[in-house]
């Protein structure tokens, strides 16, 4: 009998959403809606030290951006199997705990910090650079393995604090099967008797996300590559409690443009480029990281740049839009070695996606924009500006800065151009040609280049001489599309205008 389909992005909110953790929420909703399932938000919030405001917020924003909001859980109406957030299932988890103590896979460990750091201590100074909580070193700790019963009947009654231990088998294999990583063995002498549930009453980590796992029916767990060394710790839990487990896929790591180690949220701004998708204010500094929504990226071309680290869909194909990529994902296509973060290719997406609109649509997209600017929108030749603009541009405010000339006169012109093309008889060039256009009736791109060739002719002069004065006046630039073009939508009585304008306050 298959089972059906269900996925969670599980994120604890200890700050915002990076990059990493949007691959990982992305790749379980391709994964969920590829195969008609489900995905669900749950927060994992356990650790209220590590408890950020504002976080969970951020994390349901960040999905909304790009498009791929949770269907079950958190942010989504359908919550049949919450509450989703794990500071509210408190009371859950304890009887999975008990459980474990009466079968005599956990137990409890009694250690203060102070005797904790005594045994690492001492292990140190014998010569284990790593000491561990293990079957060797629990024999000398304090614990329910090492303490007679009744001092341990004492010990709880009389209240004094404990963690519950998992209790790791001395020498055993754990073997299971990674669907990105094939067959994965690991020895129990290499894990830790990890702590299950908190003297604060609450559950780790550990013992949470395997018993939300499998009351929420989850069927794979997909998730980055940092967990792979707890998977081993999961599947002996799954294995104690007597549950079927999920199957599990470890992503591989997202790597800084040098390839040189893991993408962290602190290289960001450093390296030049966000790492978050919204900007984020840290709400104890106030320290702002740098967002791709507000750096003018379309949320579509984030998600694509974002589906290619780590997986390809095995053909030439590069651009694809949220649904292209359902149809196209595959975990069997992820790879295993660690996926380099490129930010020029990232520009690239930008540019194809917006390459992918027509000109309409971005005529609609710009209208805020420029009105916003302070600027005129140009209502009935807009589309055809924009046609003209996209060519080269790779982010929408590009557009406008680059193209600002098409909705207000140049307020400066470009001094490097002027430096080297402005010369003593421009001015008196510039009123010839005036004169020279003024003359057409049907005013086109066409008509406009006939004249200006006719132009050129008549006054045995080259492009060099008059294009780029005919362009300072008329745009304050020194290169950009056709000037014909320009002119033709600029309309006779602006280009005039300009013209006389250029004449008037061009100076070397
Ligand atoms: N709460 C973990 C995190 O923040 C989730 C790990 C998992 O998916 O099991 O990444």
């Amino acid at each position: 009998m298959s089972k059906d389909i269900r996925v969670r992005f599980a994120p604890s909110p200890t700050g915002p959403l990076h990059m990493g953790g949007v691959r990982t929420a992305l790749y379980n909703y391709l994964f969920a809606k590829k195969k008609g399932g489900k995905f669900i938000l749950r927060l994992e919030d356990t650790d209220q030290t590590r408890f950020v405001g504002g976080a969970e917020k951020y994390i349901l924003e960040s999905l909304a951006w790009c498009g791929i909001s949770p269907n079950e859980g958190l942010g989504s109406e359908e919550q049949p199997y919450g509450p989703y957030r794990q500071s509210e299932r408190k009371e859950i988890y304890r009887q999975y705990a008990d459980q474990l103590l009466e079968s005599g896979h956990a137990y409890y460990a009694f250690d203060t910090s102070e005797e904790l750091e005594n045994m690492r201590e001492r292990l140190k100074a014998a010569g284990n650079p790593s000491p561990q909580y293990n079957a060797i070193t629990r024999t000398s700790m304090k614990n329910s393995l090492s303490l007679s019963a009744e001092e341990v009947e004492k010990r709880l009654a009389a209240g004094d604090p404990y963690v519950i231990r998992v209790k790791m088998p001395r020498n055993e294999e754990v073997k299971f099967e990674d669907i990105i990583r094939g067959v994965v063995v690991v020895n129990t002498q290499n894990l830790d008797d990890k702590v299950l549930f908190k003297s604060d009453g609450m559950p780790t980590y550990h013992l949470a996300n395997i018993v939300d796992d499998h009351l929420m029916k989850i069927s794979h767990v997909i998730r980055g590559e940092e967990w792979l060394p707890s998977a081993p710790l999961h599947v002996l839990l799954y294995q104690f409690l007597g549950w079927d487990r999920p199957e599990f896929a470890h992503l591989p790591l997202i790597l800084k443009p040098d390839g040189n180690g893991k993408l962290s949220k602190r290289d960001g701004d450093r390296l030049g480029f966000p790492v978050f998708p919204l900007v984020w204010e840290n709400p104890e500094t106030g320290e702002e990281a740098s967002g791709y929504r507000e750096s003018g990226y379309y949320p579509e071309a984030f998600v694509n740049m974002m589906a290619f680290l780590g997986w390809n869909p095995g053909t030439e194909q590069e651009i694809f839009d949220l649904e292209g990529l359902v149809e196209a994902f595959d975990l069997d296509r992820v790879g295993k070695a660690g996926a380099r973060f490129d930010p020029d290719k990232t520009r690239w997406f930008n540019q194809q996606h917006l390459r992918q609109r027509t000109d309409a649509e971005l005529a609609e997209e710009l209208k805020p924009m420029i009105l916003e600017a302070g600027l005129n929108v140009p209502e009935r030749e807009l589309e055809e500006m924009v046609g003209l603009l996209k060519e080269r541009a790779t982010f929408l405010k590009e557009m406008i800065q680059e193209g600002a000339y098409f909705f207000q006169s140049p307020k400066e012109y470009d001094a490097k151009t002027v430096s080297k093309k402005w010369k003593e008889d421009s001015p008196a060039l510039l009123a010839d040609l005036r004169d020279e256009l003024q003359e057409i009736e049907d005013w086109s791109s066409e008509n406009i280049e006939a004249r200006f060739k006719a132009f050129m002719e008549a006054k045995e002069i080259g492009f060099g001489k008059i294009g780029p004065v005919f362009r300072l006046a008329l745009t304050g630039k020194g290169m950009g599309p056709s000037l014909f073009d320009i002119s033709a939508l600029l309309g006779k009585e602006e280009v005039m205008n300009r013209l006389n304008a250029g004449i008037e306050n061009i100076e070397k």
